[in-house]
């Protein structure tokens, strides 16, 4: 434990990542992409970087086949995502429906347009769901409220869909949270968190609605979770914690999954600290397996090769980043997204440095 806080520390001293240095720490085991694109041209690639699983958006069941064929010949294991944002499937599979819409206050939709007319490079620094640096942000996209009913069973059958594919490794979850980054205030939520205030009278209601807000997302994701391997024993759950949770932004070993990815080195400006990654770093890892056995920390490494929108971290930052989350005792990495580590050369060799050249054998982790 107190290595680890000395190597945080530590890390302010190393400035040049050494390939030595790299290979000092225990080693990274997994890496996830998030991405897509057609089968044969992106699996090849990035099993030559190093990743060993991708996750994709797509549902369609001969793409996923595809990817899952291709994806078993180079080593890769292939998940798909449900996400909150999903209104699309939503109009396809209950069409006529109107879909249950998580709702905002005055301030958070004020907030909202003004997110929305800003048409600056960089938009003022908006995080798009990582930690607000303005003093008021909310994400743009709409997102389906899962205080209903109706969307548990949307998901499910999604989820069924999903795992219906052959060999597919498993499901993911993403933007499994809330819009304004707390709560949902649609009458629904209100009148449920109303009711579930009054068997907890001790509590202020501020309090409440946070505790109501956390406990009600933890148990959407942990029933959907136990719902996929109830399908599929042995499919695996992967996620990433998204947008944040203000109340508690590192609150992932809650969840009953296999992988939970939470952020530990977002994508803008200000980019974090590598002091704040390495204890981030800690925190997923070093207590990955507080609430449940099964679960393995994940750190999410942003990465936008997109100059033209975002400013890019370069390869250089990127080796930091990775070596903080080593520091910090990690293994495993999301990275989204894949398509953007793919696309630049000197990106793609520091991922490889740190995952497919350095990669210890069973042996060596022991
Ligand atoms: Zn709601």
């Amino acid at each position: 434990m107190s290595t680890t806080r000395q190597r945080c520390v530590a890390h302010f001293g190393a400035i040049l990542l050494t390939l030595a240095a790299a290979r000092a720490e225990s080693g990274f085991v997994q890496l996830t992409g998030w991405g897509g694109g057609k089968p044969e041209e992106i699996v090849p690639q990035a099993a030559e970087v190093g990743f060993n699983e991708i996750i994709v958006w797509n549902h369609d069941t001969n793409y996923l086949r595809r990817l899952v064929e291709v994806g078993g010949k180079h080593g890769i294991g292939v998940y798909s995502c449900v996400f909150l944002g999903d209104l699309k499937d939503w109009q396809k599979r209950r069409p006529g429906i109107a879909p249950p819409m998580q709702e905002m206050n005055k301030e958070e939709d004020a907030a909202l347009e003004r997110i929305e007319a800003d048409k600056t490079k960089g938009k003022s620094r908006y995080q798009y769901g990582g930690e607000p640096v303005q003093p008021i942000e909310v994400l743009t996209s709409p997102m389906l409220c899962f205080h209903a009913p109706e969307v548990m069973s949307f998901f499910e059958e999604q989820i069924r869909d999903i795992l219906a594919v052959p060999d597919i490794r498993g499901v993911a979850f993403d933007y499994f949270g809330y819009r304004n980054y707390r709560c949902c205030r649609c009458a629904r939520s209100m009148a449920a968190f109303e009711a579930w205030h009054r068997q907890r009278p001790t509590l202020s209601r501020e309090k409440a609605l946070e505790q109501f807000s956390l406990e009600t997302l933890v148990e959407f994701t942990n029933t959907l979770a136990r719902y996929a391997r109830s399908i599929r024993p042995g499919a695996k759950v992967q996620c990433h914690v998204y947008p944040v949770f203000l109340p508690e932004p590192l609150y992932g070993n809650r969840l009953d999954v296999d992988y939970c990815g939470q952020t530990a080195a977002w994508y803008f400006e200000p980019l974090w600290s590598l002091r704040k990654i390495c204890n981030y770093a800690r925190v997923i890892f070093g207590q990955e397996k507080k609430h449940f056995g099964r679960a393995e920390g994940v750190a999410l490494v942003g990465v936008y090769n997109r100059p033209e929108h975002y400013p890019v971290k370069g390869p250089e930052r990127l080796a930091q980043e990775l070596q903080a989350i080593l520091d910090g005792g990690g293994d495993r990495v999301q990275v989204c997204s894949l398509n953007d580590v793919l696309k630049d050369q000197p990106t793609r060799e520091v991922f490889k440095r740190f995952f497919k050249e350095h990669r210890p054998s069973r042996e060596e982790r022991r």
